[in-house]
């Protein structure tokens, strides 16, 4: 049993925005679309899906796998689509709110040796986004003790373990299709103009030390 003081994904609410619905080029619309309902969505999800597990992990249903079809596989895919679906959604929302301005801070001064220049490396970021059709993650890597850029295609494809997102771009349609048609370039070059530097630093400094 799960002690009752211990958070569970049944328990998880959705986290509010960080910054004003008032971004450059993202609509207020497009916003109210992915936060509030499809980030949303993926939270409700969650907590379903953490019911339905806990029901089985705790012998209150009896569980069984079957690699082709049964119920517990379909929530342990299910599972890992929702909750890297909720994450990867808070730590790209997480990115947003800032503005066209590079700070130096320990990241963009780590990005600069890293890449040889800030340029390079949004050009590089940029670029993957054009490349995946999910997710572009600025990462972390504790195995490799160093930042690593990965992509993936789908919530749960892809990522890679041991990872802490720093910088996350969602490329779905659904992020930028109703403000720039199939123009996913103009879209990230707008990512880059509402990008909270200060944030992303803050998870950098937290973990590289
Ligand atoms: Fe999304």
């Amino acid at each position: 049993m799960i002690p009752e003081n211990m958070p569970s994904s049944q328990d998880y609410q959705p986290k509010d925005l960080p910054f004003k619905r008032d971004l450059i080029g993202i609509s207020e619309k497009t916003i109210e679309i992915h936060h509030d309902k499809l980030y949303t969505g993926y939270v409700n999800k969650m907590k379903q899906i953490g019911a339905e597990l806990a029901a089985l992990a705790t012998g209150e249903k009896e569980v069984s796998g079957n690699q082709t079809y049964s119920e517990l596989r379909a929530l342990r895919n299910g599972e890992t689509f929702a909750n890297n679906g909720v994450y990867l959604h808070e730590y790209y929302f997480n990115c947003l709110g800032g503005s066209e301005e590079v700070p130096e801070n320990a990241l963009t001064n780590a990005l600069s040796e890293k890449f040889g220049s800030i340029e390079n490396f949004v050009t590089y970021f940029s670029a993957s986004g054009m490349a995946m059709r999910g997710w572009v993650v600025l990462a972390w890597d504790t195995q490799l003790d160093r930042l690593k850029v990965y992509g993936c295609d789908s919530h749960n494809q892809g990522g890679v373990w041991g990872c802490i997102p720093i910088i996350v771009l969602d490329v779905y349609e659904h992020a930028y299709y109703l403000d720039y048609g199939s123009n996913r370039k103009s879209y990230i070059a707008d990512f880059w103009k509402n990008m909270n530097w200060e944030a992303a630093n803050h998870v950098f400094e937290k973990w590289s030390s």
